[in-house]
């Protein structure tokens, strides 16, 4: 029986207490850090311009037949090179949650609440302001993690800093009335502004940290989502949210002898800061976004680093600055400030031009970014997509020509230039990643096109020659859009997610419904658009929707939300053409194309922010895609919260 406390808050354990005046349920599952040695910053400031310039394109650099060919060729070599593997079974090690203590004891929970959402990063922290903020209240989350943060709980890696400009992508600095210190703010101090959101806005009474949520079956009865989790939970919620993220899986290179090495490993995403890089003989396998921020920064502590790469990405600059007085002075006074300039960031599509968006414009002291240039009449999508072609190769150029600037050794500066479109692959910003490997200490070994195949006792074996490792560090990335949680969500009949898709192919509406899901809606999910690549702008979009359809719902006393088979085929179509169309650039091997094996518009969404956004409106005007059915039927969900 829960005991009373002095506040008049029931206490059922140290975990869960009762809140007297609504009768609901409270939680204490945050789990207090692992250990003290996590901590760290970002990029530092880099002052030799030398280091955060780009060479201009070489006069006349067109993206003629013969560059064609050698991006095709660059492909080809690499194709059915990508092989990654789960952590499961002997590796399941390699997804231990190292970052917290462990788990909060509580006892399993058989009961019900509104609103279920699964994550506790970004998108379920502004759901649930937006949520609360609408009058939805009976909400509660559950989260894998010790804490809240999402990506940001769970890279803590050394150099870790956002490639968005944090001013953009920290969402609610007004309301929070902060202002972040750098213009990329370093991954520690995201995650502590999602703790102080989570603080702020009484979020961690609602979630259950440490509790994977391990299936959720749509009960057609009562009307309620049933979601079972690894604490012995039995929840049901008449709304389930996915906002689990979207490069949230780590995933490992399926490498012959892996399991054999004697060293110590880890993964990028399970930093492991017990073990001391200091003086060590370092290995670290991928040389994506993470890595190329890892670099740099172990490197000043090493023994030695060996960098295994397959691939080059390609290295922008990044051109770091610390938050300037006069901003820390006259931001708080300007209404809206944050709004604004997170609006104009969306404007400047493109994650090159968003970066150099200068600040000028941003914040809102000029009207225009740069002339927009004129053509003499309107160029059709083809024209448009050579013309697109032709200003990427020579960004492309000036990319490679920043290697040949900066790297010493000829050979690894070869190595190191990327052949694909800008942006085909995921684009990194660095200002040190490249002048890294001028140091005596720091090795490129160019792996391509297969990368790393073997691996054995006391390192890595790459063409006959053996690579002796104290650390072995997997930078080799995450599932991207597929968060695992596909497979355990079942709706009408028993059917999964992942079973649906496998079957016909990746259907939703805004990829935010999947007909036969009824009160389903999925945050940062396949095909879901409306903020470019700026992700939290993107969240903040699917919470005000998703506010919005509980609305809706609650509005015409219905049971439940889903969509029409009509609707879903017809967006289905839509994203496949609006994939095809900008194909051309994005011809290479990515996680984006799911390493080159996803069906055209299955994946994420290429329509753009505005086309969803006019989608979406379309759509709420009409009603037209939507199912609202039933009657809340009283008597069933009476019966549902008391069972
Ligand atoms: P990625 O998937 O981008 O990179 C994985 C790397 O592992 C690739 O370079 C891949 O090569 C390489 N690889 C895989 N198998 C082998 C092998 N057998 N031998 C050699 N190399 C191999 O993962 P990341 O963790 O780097 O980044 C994932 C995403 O996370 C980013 O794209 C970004 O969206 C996000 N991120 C964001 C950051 C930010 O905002 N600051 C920072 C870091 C990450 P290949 O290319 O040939 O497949």
């Amino acid at each position: 029986m829960p005991g009373d406390t002095p506040n008049g808050v029931a206490q059922t354990s140290q975990a869960i207490r009762l809140d007297s005046a609504t009768g609901r349920k409270l939680f204490a599952t945050r789990a207090a850090k692992a250990t003290d040695k996590i901590a760290g910053k970002g990029y530092s400031i880099v002052e030799d311009e030398a280091l955060k310039s780009l060479p201009p394109p070489p006069p006349g650099a067109v993206f003629d037949a013969e560059e064609q060919a050698k991006y095709r060729k660059f492909k080809e070599a690499r194709a059915g090179a990508a092989d990654y593997i789960r952590m499961e079974g002997e590796f399941a090690r390699y997804l231990e949650d190292v970052y917290s203590d462990a788990p909060v004891p509580r006892e399993a929970l058989d009961d019900a609440c509104e609103i279920l959402v699964i994550g506790a990063g970004f998108g379920a922290l502004l759901l649930w302001y937006r949520l609360m903020k609408a009058g939805f209240t009976d909400v509660r989350f559950c989260e894998k993690g010790g804490d809240v943060g999402g990506t940001w709980y769970w890279n803590r890696y050394p150099g870790i800093a956002c490639d968005v400009e944090s001013y953009s992508y920290l969402p609610l600095l007004e309301e929070m009335g902060h202002i972040p210190s750098m213009k990329f703010a370093s991954g520690f101090e995201i995650l502590e502004y999602c703790q102080l959101m989570a603080e702020r806005f009484g979020f961690y009474d609602r979630c259950l940290f440490h509790t994977t949520v391990e299936e959720t079956a749509w009960d057609d009865q009562a009307k309620r989502w049933i979601v079972r989790t690894d604490r012995g939970d039995a929840m049901r919620a008449r709304f389930v949210v996915l906002a689990n993220g979207i490069l949230t899986t780590p995933r490992l290179a399926r490498i012959e002898g892996m399991e054999t090495f004697g060293g110590e490993s880890f993964h990028t995403s399970r930093w492991n800061y017990n073990i001391d890089l200091a003086g060590k003989r370092v290995g670290i396998i991928g040389t994506g976004a993470t890595a190329v921020q890892v670099v740099p920064e172990i490197a000043k502590v090493v023994k030695s680093l060996h960098v295994f790469q397959r691939t080059p990405s390609s290295i922008d600059v990044r051109d770091q600055r610390a938050t300037t007085a006069e901003e820390y002075a006259t931001w708080p006074h300007e209404r809206d400030w944050a709004v604004k300039r997170r609006e104009r960031l969306a404007l400047i599509s493109a994650g090159r031009t968003a970066l150099q968006g200068n600040d000028d414009f941003l914040s809102g002291k000029v009207e225009q970014y740069k002339r927009a240039r004129q053509h003499e009449r309107a160029l059709s999508p083809e024209e448009m997509i050579r013309a697109q072609l032709n200003s990427n190769f020579r960004i492309m150029e000036q990319i490679r020509g920043r290697v040949d600037a900066v790297v010493k050794d000829p050979r690894t500066a070869a190595a190191l230039k990327p052949y694909y479109p800008y942006g085909c692959k995921r684009p990194t910003f660095h200002d040190e990643f490249l002048s890294a490997f001028n140091l005596d200490h720091v090795h490129l070994v160019d792996t391509a096109p297969t990368g790393v195949k073997l691996i054995n006792r006391r390192g890595i074996v790459h063409d006959g020659v053996e690579y002796p490792l104290d650390v072995l560090i997997y930078a080799t990335g995450f599932e991207w859009m597929g968060t695992g949680s596909f497979n355990m969500i079942r709706g009408l009949g028993g059917r999964t997610l992942k079973e649906k898709w496998e079957a016909e192919g990746t259907k939703t509406f805004l990829g935010m419904h999947s007909a036969g899901f009824p009160n389903l809606l999925i945050m940062n999910g396949p095909q879901g658009g409306g903020g470019q690549f700026n992700f939290t702008r993107v969240a903040e979009m699917h919470a005000h929707y998703i506010v919005w359809a509980l609305q809706a719902v609650k509005a015409r006393g219905a049971a439940t939300i889903d969509v029409t088979r009509e609707a879903e085929e017809e967006y289905a179509k839509h994203c496949a053409e609006m994939d095809v169309l900008s194909a051309p650039l994005r011809d290479c091997i990515s996680y984006y194309n799911g390493d080159g094996k996803a069906k055209p518009g299955s994946l994420a969404y290429y329509g753009g922010g505005q086309r969803w956004h006019d989608r979406r409106e379309a759509a709420q005007r009409s009603m037209a895609p939507y199912r609202l059915e039933g009657k809340v039927n009283e008597a069933v969900t009476k019966q549902a919260l008391q069972l």
